[in-house]
């Protein structure tokens, strides 16, 4: 079962925005229209679109390959069994790990949860505590407070100042010889804040604490290196980087995986079976019970071979570029609230309120426009209590936005401040109320945000 290469994009280099149009025609959905208005697709943290070669990849398995992996020992089998292993070693490659070491999941929570089901088994004598930050989402949260409640453990959590910044000073206050596990998100999924994974992998383990990224926002849009960053785990999901939904990955490193004891039990994870008693295999087959999702881990190897093929490099830079003019474009307008740290210091994502008016009734009439964001708490609920709003509407890019996707945007967003701001029009555009302004511009707010944000 050979993967089809010419389906891999040809443009290599850097993206622009006729590279980025291009890169659009691989996505059948992006040229749908509904009421004769192409889709204008900015909710891409939420997921991403299918390339064909994905789409393709999956109908292949289903019409050519489809046989349990690891079982037959038939040619269809061996096959779909090849493609399987093939798309682990492809995400091994892609994260600079070992196939070995990576462990294929439901996606980013199955794999947050894997973990805090067995992780205690490694913990460290007299260690009590769970150090998290202020911006984790759901996933990285209510599993370590499950996990808390179970064990008795303490949970604590990394401030961050008024710019969406982890507080370095707070986190080298909490992170102690005391702490287990240090689990914090590489990209925040609600403001787009980038945290330094290297440095609090580095920080972490001088302490001797375990420490996990949860890189659902991160794996799709730039390049990570486990063996630079230093972590012990990291997890991601295969829908928001152009693969199918319900897989994912929990890359461990292999001495840890070899201590956990599995999550779940059930087929294929033994090594032997009594009547009275079992043992476990090996990594990954150890965490792996059951038949897994075959088909999503072939689209997932194909969906790394063209994320591969573009570059994450290009990737992030042409977010960066979408990002820029967004930010510029809506900081123009009085009656937008934007929640960010800066082009600088984010991924791709823009958040935003406009005053008075729920984020819902925004992102309505954007869908008029075919405009799709998200609107709401975003699973980050701590976060939108601390920031003191119910929700906000959230603008998140990937490599296939154009600028005019930005402007379609930018128009929807000004229809919005026609009808619930009505005469805002007349007003001279003196510059929106950036909640908070770029980090870097910004040294006084700094200074005032330490410990009260
Ligand atoms: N972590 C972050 C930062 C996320 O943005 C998400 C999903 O939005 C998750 C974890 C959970 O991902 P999934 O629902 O695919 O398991």
């Amino acid at each position: 079962m050979t993967a089809d290469n010419d389906k891999l994009p040809r443009k290599k280099g850097k993206i622009d925005d006729p590279v980025a149009d291009d890169l659009k025609k691989d996505f059948p959905q992006l040229a749908r229209k509904i009421n004769r208005k192409r889709i204008v697709y900015l909710d891409n943290a939420a997921t991403t679109q299918k390339p064909s070669c994905v789409i393709e990849a999956v109908k292949r398995f289903y019409e050519e390959h489809n046989a349990n992996v690891h079982r037959g020992l038939y040619s269809i089998s061996e096959e779909s069994t090849r493609a399987f292993d093939e798309a682990r070693a492809i995400v091994a490659r892609f994260l600079s790990a070992e196939p070995d070491e990576i462990i294929f999941t439901k996606g980013a929570t199955e794999g947050l949860n894997l973990l805090s089901w067995t992780v205690k088994e490694i913990v460290g004598k007299g260690r009590e505590k769970i150090l998290l930050t202020e911006l984790e989402h759901h996933s990285n949260l209510v599993p370590w407070q499950e996990l808390a409640k179970r064990e008795g453990f303490k949970l604590e959590f990394v401030r961050i100042k008024k710019d969406f910044m982890l507080d370095m000073d707070d986190l080298k206050k909490k992170l102690d010889k005391k702490t287990a596990i240090f689990s914090f998100t590489a990209v925040s999924n609600a403001v787009g804040t980038k945290t330094d994974i290297a440095l609090l992998s580095r920080l972490g383990r001088e302490v001797g604490a375990i420490t996990i990224i949860d890189a659902a926002q991160a794996a799709p849009h730039m390049k990570l290196d486990v063996k630079e960053i230093g972590c012990d785990f990291l997890t991601f999901s295969g829908h928001k980087m152009l693969g199918p939904a319900g897989v994912g990955v929990l890359y461990g490193k292999k001495d840890l995986l070899g201590k956990l004891p599995p999550f779940q039990f059930g087929g294929h994870m033994i090594r032997d079976v009594d009547y009275e008693s079992a043992t476990y295999g090996d990594s990954p087959e150890k965490f792996e019970a059951g038949t897994p999702n075959m088909e999503g881990v072939i689209g997932l190897g194909e969906a790394v071979r063209y994320l591969e093929a573009v570059g994450l490099e290009n990737i992030s830079s042409w977010e960066n570029s979408l990002l820029r003019y967004a930010l510029k474009k809506v900081c123009e307008l009085e009656e937008v609230e934007v929640y960010t740290s800066g082009a600088e210091n984010s991924a791709g994502v823009l958040s935003f309120n406009m005053k008075g008016v729920h984020p819902h009734d925004i992102s309505s009439i954007f869908n008029d426009y075919n405009v799709c964001v998200r609107a709401g708490h975003h699973c980050t609920m701590p976060l939108m209590k601390k920031m003191g709003v119910s929700g906000t509407v959230r603008v998140s890019f990937y490599f296939y936005n154009t600028i005019e996707d930005v402007d379609l945007f930018v128009e929807a967003l000004k229809k919005a401040i026609s009808v619930f701001h009505p005469g805002a029009e007349e007003k001279p555009l003196l510059g929106g109320a950036v909640v908070v302004q770029e980090a870097e511009a910004d040294k006084e707010a700094e200074e005032e945000s330490k410990g009260d944000f």
